[in-house]
């Protein structure tokens, strides 16, 4: 009997990555086979993402190029679009299934991740309490929840003895990480007694959840030196509209502290643009604050007014053209700073991560493309000498 085949498909975020990790995982279990691409599929499973009108587009984009394939695989649809129109998925045809939050979490629920990664992806916290104005995302994966401590020290150890040599710790809210007396720093501390030679990376971080004792952490060099953190906006004013939980000044003293104790620490940050009532002088603070702190890059987001949040986000909308040019300029802003912060390692070493016969993935996230891969399994740690070619790098084994 031919075996079964199915592919994941996913957009969006680390959280739906991991997730869609162990549905792969509960998949290959069952005796599935997993390939990379709907056509050779039985079944085609797309998690989807509503974060943002793109991302709206992008998941209905996945899922009608699944239905369209002629003799095509069953289409099962699930991930956050899914939970807020499942009609309207539903509609589309060639759609076999819808499932909502509650019905993905059961069918992977108990399952670790098996990643088909170099680094694994390890979710330990999903939810969130809060209600930033332009967000939906916490409203469709419900109320801040922890994985037991216990379980996810289970799941680590079993990625460091399948051969992980990083693994990424990631939520909705990671920072508001809690089991009984549990911080995240206490839950990464404790991971890091159980690290032989692996490193752990920290995923999206709120900056108000970054407490001194996860900062003292930072200094620990199998913590690696990379933190993505959201700041949305450098003006007060609209992140109170956003109904934010620190004020920039609070932003900019957290960066200097995690700096004081890790120079080397690649900051990302997001920002959002284009909020209503975001006028030229709040736009001019973003700018302003973004030169004066050392970040390393951006990801900038376009505001997108979600459903259900036009009553939160009121305010003089911002012209289309004036978003753009905002958008533009930012983009080039972090262009320029990812090249001054790689500049800072060229001629360096730096532990690396194999992830393909062709780049590796430094603990500061500097991709490189590798200069000699002979030897070389994905998933594999070594250090890399750091060099240059046009504006990207590469990497070389000490
Ligand atoms: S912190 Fe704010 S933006 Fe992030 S998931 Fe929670 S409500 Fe949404």
């Amino acid at each position: 009997m031919k075996q079964p085949t199915a592919t994941v498909l996913t957009a969006g975020c680390r959280l739906n990555q991991s997730e869609s990790d162990a549905l792969r995982h509960r998949l290959a279990l069952q005796g599935v086979m997993l390939v990379d691409s709907p056509e050779r599929a039985d079944a085609c499973y797309i998690n989807t993402c509503t974060v943002t009108a793109h991302a709206d587009r992008s998941s209905m984009q996945m899922i009608r190029r699944a239905c369209r394939l002629e003799g095509g695989p069953r289409v099962v649809v699930l991930g956050c679009l899914a939970q807020r129109s499942p009609e309207q998925v539903r509609r589309i045809a060639g759609v076999d299934e819808v499932w909502d939050n509650e019905r993905k979490q059961a069918e992977i629920a108990g399952i670790g991740p098996a990643p088909l990664r170099s680094r694994a992806i390890l979710k330990v916290q999903d939810g969130c309490s809060r209600q930033c104005s332009y967000c939906i995302v916490s409203g469709l994966r419900g109320e801040s929840r922890s994985v037991p401590t216990r379980r996810v020290r289970e799941q680590f150890e079993g990625l460091l003895a399948s051969g992980f040599h990083e693994v990424v710790l990631t939520g909705l809210n990671l920072g508001t990480y809690r089991d009984g007396d549990t911080t995240l720093a206490g839950l990464l501390s404790g991971l890091l007694e159980q690290c032989r030679g692996a490193r752990i990376r920290l995923a999206s971080i709120e900056p108000d959840t970054f407490d001194e004792a996860l900062t003292a952490l930072m200094s620990d060099t199998r913590v690696c030196p990379h933190l993505h953190i959201p700041l949305q906006s450098g003006d007060d004013a609209l992140l109170e509209k956003m109904n934010r939980q620190y004020r920039v000044a609070d932003f900019r003293r957290l960066v200097e502290r995690i700096l004081k104790v890790r120079p080397e620490t690649n900051v990302g940050l997001d920002v959002i643009t284009g909020f209503p009532g975001e006028t030229d002088e709040s736009f001019h603070l973003t700018r302003q604050f973004l030169a004066e702190v050392p970040v390393g890059y951006l990801h900038v987001f376009p505001f997108s007014l979600r459903p259900g949040t036009e009553e939160a986000c009121r305010g003089e909308p911002v012209p289309v053209s004036a978003v753009r040019e905002r958008v533009g300029e930012l983009r080039a802003f972090s262009d320029r700073r990812r090249q001054e912060y790689q500049a800072r390692f060229i001629g360096m070493v730096r532990p690396a991560i194999v992830e393909t016969s062709r780049t590796a993935l430094t603990d500061n996230y500097l991709r490189l493309s590798l200069t000699c891969a002979a030897n070389l399994e994905p998933r594999a740690l070594g250090d890399f000498r750091i060099g240059q070619e046009g504006s990207g790098l590469t990497g070389g084994p000490c």
